[in-house]
């Protein structure tokens, strides 16, 4: 999406290594109406995919989930971080270790709002290492969902995830494809198709 390759290039900062700051249009201050284009890039890649349910984690996947939710018309579940969790019978829950804050969490959503009958598309705001897909495709299985397709606003190509990704066969779409940092500055890869 050159919208939002131009965005990054425009307001994103390189912090080490392997890390993109973008908080003055996704995972702080939030454009509203960026997302509402990427909202519907999404829609536009997986109209036909059946889907009837959206997820994401909190909190920087559910600006980009919702405007997705909206064009799709359909309900969007966030899964929720817990530091420590009480068990419960009426959650489905796996463990995600974060790549920006380097501890595990606990994310958790409740039985009630995802069941055998849903068709799911996993939106994102970043793809690095998978952990966050991993964990919510765990929480999928568990209540006998289907996972219909996974899209990402940012993926950082040079990181495992995507590979990870390719490997199961699950279609992918991401919005913006870094494929490296190189002195400071982001080298975008080919779009997806
Ligand atoms: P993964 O689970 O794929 O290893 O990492 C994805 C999660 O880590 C995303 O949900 C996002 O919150 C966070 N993340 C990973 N890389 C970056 C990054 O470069 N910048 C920001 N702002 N968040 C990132």
């Amino acid at each position: 999406m050159k919208e939002l390759e131009e965005r990054i290039r425009k307001d994103g900062r390189v912090l080490g290594k392997d890390v993109l700051k973008v908080d003055s249009f996704l995972n702080h201050q939030i454009d509203p109406m960026l997302m509402e284009r990427m909202g519907e890039e999404f829609y536009n890649h997986f109209k036909d995919a059946g889907i009837n349910k959206i997820l994401t984690v909190e909190s920087s996947g559910i600006a980009p989930a919702v405007m997705t939710g909206l064009k799709f018309q359909v309900p969007v579940v966030f899964a929720r971080k817990h530091k420590s969790v009480t068990l419960s019978d009426d959650l489905y829950s796996s463990e995600v270790y974060s790549f920006t804050k380097k501890t595990s969490n606990h994310i958790s959503i409740a039985k009630k709002y995802l069941s055998s009958d849903d068709k799911v598309l996993i939106i994102d705001d970043f793809l690095a290492n998978g952990q966050a897909v991993n964990g919510l495709n765990t929480i999928i299985d568990d209540a006998g969902a289907q996972l219909a397709g996974i899209g990402i606003v940012i993926e950082k190509s040079f990181q495992k995830g995507r590979q990870m990704i390719d490997k199961t066969g699950t279609p992918i779409y991401s919005l913006a494809r870094i494929t490296a940092f190189e002195n400071g500055q982001v080298v975008f890869g080919e779009e997806d198709d």
